[in-house]
């Protein structure tokens, strides 16, 4: 059943654990003796309500989040988020720095100015087309917050430490790094990240939030676009994405009792992003495209010496079962990403082939 599948380096909607998928594939007629699946039950029966408690117990656990953190599920994705955040956080006097690493960040900065928030960009990183992550940046103490991009999925950038932002709490878009590594959550008010790419299927953002953080919420939005409305009814004022809460309890529960922990985590995705990094800076026919200390140990972005040879290459790729390898539209050139459910087995692969296709065409 599984030989079909491929080596799957896509960006988002992105690789899933195979025996996440196959618990999927059992569970899907008759979820827990329901007599129904997962996409029939009623979100408000017992057997939806152990699903999501159980995947926000996790979460918790994961992240060893205390008491004071809300685990949500939001829907719109991490674009939704972009809005809401000025949307709840910022009043017409206050202001919030935001870092520019990327497309998402800029996204990001556009949203709240289109609401006439407040932003002031404390450092960007456009001067060197996003090859690197700033550093020494100097916040502004009286921000509402600073927003961040943990992972710069299309530059292939990630922040390798957080900034201190004194007491200023980070908001930081973790779409592409969640759950990659541990995190010490200490410093941030808000974290969120659209399932997609590294913890389960597209339709569901997870939003993790601070208590304090919901105390400035205004009363006078839209409900569905206020985080108190998800904090007081469980993710649940209205109809949630079902199925893909499930996938994610599924993906989180793979974490804990297959993975062992973030910790375990990290150590094999330092590992996958070692080796690949490793054979591309080995040589001089593949060129990797983000700064050393900034790369990214989710997506590795790569040039060859010619457009023509990349077109050729992901190709050729595709042929030996590897798929997802081009970068962005935006950008070009090549971009493996290599999230959690992408084994070593995979990149081992990639790798042959890479030095394959150098010897043939170098
Ligand atoms: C993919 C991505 C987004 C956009 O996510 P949607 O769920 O499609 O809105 C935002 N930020 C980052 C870092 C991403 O990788």
């Amino acid at each position: 059943m599984s030989e079909n599948r491929i080596f799957n380096f896509n960006a988002g909607p992105a690789a899933l654990p195979l025996s996440v998928l196959e618990e999927v594939r059992d569970s899907f007629l008759d979820f827990k003796g329901s007599g129904m699946s997962i996409t029939e039950v009623s979100h408000r029966s017992k057997w939806f309500d152990d699903v999501i408690n159980d995947a926000v117990a996790r979460v918790k656990r994961l992240l060893k989040l205390d008491d004071k953190f809300h685990v949500l599920f939001v829907q719109g994705g991490a674009s939704l988020q972009f809005a809401m955040i000025p949307m709840n956080f910022l009043t017409k006097e206050g202001s919030a720095d935001y870092v520019n690493t990327g497309t998402w960040s800029t996204k990001a900065i556009k949203e709240a100015r289109i609401q006439g928030k407040k932003v002031y960009v404390a450092a960007s990183s456009e001067d060197k087309n996003f090859s690197y992550i700033p550093c020494n940046i100097q916040f502004n103490k009286d921000a509402a917050y600073v927003h961040i991009t943990s992972n710069n999925t299309i530059k292939g950038t990630q922040w390798a430490s957080f900034p201190d932002t004194g007491n200023v709490p980070i908001v930081a878009d973790m779409s592409s790094d969640i759950m990659c590594r541990p995190l010490d959550m200490k410093k941030f008010g808000l974290v969120y990240a659209g399932a997609q790419k590294n913890i389960g299927p597209a339709g569901v953002c997870m939003v993790i939030i601070r208590d304090d953080m919901l105390q400035v919420v205004p009363d006078n939005l839209p409900s569905m676009l206020k985080y108190t409305t998800y904090s007081d009814k469980n993710s649940m004022y209205n109809t949630p994405p079902c199925f893909s809460i499930y996938t994610c309890q599924l993906v989180m529960k793979w974490l804990e009792e297959t993975i062992g922990g973030l910790d375990k985590m990290e150590e094999i995705n330092r590992k996958k992003a070692e080796l690949l990094y490793g054979f591309i800076d080995s040589g001089d026919f593949y060129t990797a495209t983000a700064q050393k200390d900034s790369r990214s140990l989710m997506n590795v972005t790569f040039r060859l010496p010619s457009e023509d040879l990349e077109r050729k290459f992901i190709e050729e790729a595709a042929k030996s079962g590897m798929g997802g390898l081009k970068g962005h539209r935006s950008v070009g050139g090549c971009r493996a990403s290599i999230y959690n459910a992408t084994t070593l087995e995979a990149i081992e692969v990639l790798v042959e082939f890479m030095k394959t296709f150098e010897q043939k065409n170098g």
